[in-house]
């Protein structure tokens, strides 16, 4: 049987937008970069979403100050495990991992950046300060906290894996 031996990883929503907070997706259903993955003859891992995992569908947008703690942090780790023993295993036996596609602006999946606040908190009914609050989210280059775990991941099992940030708003629709 023929195959690539040419895998990609991918985070969840490339290829499920469903997981996104409800109004953040930009796309109906997959990302179309995962049509040109699979028309190259790769194959795809996805990743599994923290935030639908942790939070349920319905959850609000967070910033990464949020998801910035051990908690969380460690339940991305026991999320990633299981990945990081296919990679292994996969690497071990003449795969090629090409690369792990992140999210950019994601406070859990950016790559080359994340979004931040450090006033993003709080009881938002009577708020007398939400524009402020809402004004102070910003980009800032940094990784979100999923990659930054799966990123020590892949250092402590010396695992040579590149990880690239796709940033869904530059796509065409
Ligand atoms: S960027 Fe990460 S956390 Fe956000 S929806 Fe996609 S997979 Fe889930």
């Amino acid at each position: 049987m023929k195959r690539n031996r040419e895998i990609v990883v991918v985070c969840h929503c490339i290829l499920n937008c469903n997981s996104k907070v409800e109004g953040l997706s930009e796309f109906k259903g997959a990302q179309s970069i995962t049509i040109d993955l699979i028309n190259n003859g790769y194959e795809i891992i996805q990743l599994p979403c923290p935030e639908m995992i942790l939070y349920g569908i319905n959850g609000w947008g967070h910033v990464k100050e949020q998801f910035d703690n051990l908690f969380f942090r460690e339940q991305c780790r026991q999320m990633l495990i299981p990945y990081i023993r296919q990679f292994d295993e996969y690497l071990k036996n003449n795969y090629n991992i090409k690369s792990i596609i992140a999210v950019d602006g994601s406070p859990s999946c950016g790559y080359n950046k994340t979004c931040s606040s450090k006033n993003w908190f709080g009881e938002l009914s009577g708020c007398k300060d939400l524009m402020n609050k809402i004004n102070d989210i910003q980009m800032v280059e940094e990784k979100g906290i999923f990659i930054d775990e799966l990123e020590k991941l892949l250092n402590e099992y010396n695992l040579e894996i590149p990880i690239v940030g796709f940033d869904e708003l530059r796509e065409d629709k």
